[in-house]
C-alpha cells in the first residue's frame, strides 16, 4: 500500500498551492508528550541543597527502563519526566526518596493542577514498631538484632505520615486489661528532622521554637 501511494505521488505534478509548506509550531512537541507519566517533587528542606547533584545521584539511583529528566525550576515543585507509566509507580513505591538527609516528596502530575495546587504535606514512610505485646503483633513479624546483640521483634508497616506534624516516636498503647506499653517507633529513611519541635525540614540549630 505504501509502495502504492509513492508510486501514485511521484507521477503528479503538485499545484502551487500543493508546494507550499505547512510547517509545525510545535517545536517543543517531543519535550511535551507522555506527561501523564511525570511527577512533581518538592524538596522539604529549608536547607540548601544542590540540585544538580541530586538529579545525578536519583538518576543513577532509580535504574529507570526509560529517560528520567528533571526539569530545573529554582523555586517550589520540580518536574520529574518520566518516560512511562512502569517506572513511575515503581520510584513512587518506593518512596521517601531522601538526598543528603532532605526529604525529596514527589506526588503524580497532574495536567489540571497548578503548582500551588499540590499537596505536600504527606509522605509514605516504612516504621518499625517494638515493645508491642506478642498476642497483639497481628500482622508479619521481623526479626534484629538490638544493641546488647540480643534480637528484638518488631513490626513492619508502611504508612503515610503528615510531615507538617511532629513525628512521632512513641505510641502508649493500652489492652483490653488496661495494662500499657510504650511501643517504641523508629522510621526507615528518617529525613534530618529538629529534635525540639519534632518536624522534619529543619535542624535543631535552626529551629524557631527554641
Ligand atoms: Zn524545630
Amino acid at each position: 500500500m505504501e509502495e502504492d501511494i509513492s508510486i501514485l505521488l511521484a507521477k503528479l505534478s503538485f499545484s502551487e498551492e500543493e508546494t507550499k509548506r505547512v510547517v509545525s509550531k510545535k517545536a517543543n512537541m517531543d519535550n511535551s508528550k507522555g506527561y501523564e507519566h511525570w511527577a512533581i517533587g518538592k524538596l522539604m528542606t529549608k536547607e540548601k541543597v544542590n540540585r544538580e547533584a541530586m538529579y545525578r545521584v536519583f538518576i543513577s539511583l532509580w535504574y529507570t527502563k526509560e529517560e528520567v529528566n528533571f526539569v530545573a525550576i529554582k523555586e517550589g515543585g520540580i518536574p520529574v519526566k518520566f518516560c512511562n507509566k512502569e517506572d513511575r509507580k515503581r520510584i513512587l513505591n518506593l518512596s521517601p526518596w531522601l538526598f543528603d538527609q532532605c526529604l525529596f516528596n514527589m506526588v503524580p502530575y497532574n495536567k489540571d493542577k497548578t503548582m500551588e495546587d499540590y499537596d505536600f504535606s504527606h509522605s509514605p514512610f516504612w516504621v518499625r514498631v517494638s515493645n508491642i505485646p506478642m498476642e497483639y503483633m497481628d500482622r508479619d513479624l521481623a526479626l534484629e538484632r538490638d544493641r546488647d546483640g540480643g534480637w528484638t521483634e518488631y513490626m513492619r508497616i508502611r504508612i503515610n505520615i503528615d510531615i507538617n506534624k511532629p513525628l512521632r516516636r512513641v505510641v502508649h498503647y493500652i489492652d483490653h486489661e488496661g495494662e500499657e506499653f510504650v511501643c517504641v517507633i523508629r522510621y526507615e529513611k528518617l529525613p534530618r528532622f529538629c529534635y525540639i519541635c519534632g518536624l522534619i525540614g529543619h535542624t535543631t540549630q535552626k529551629c524557631k521554637s527554641r
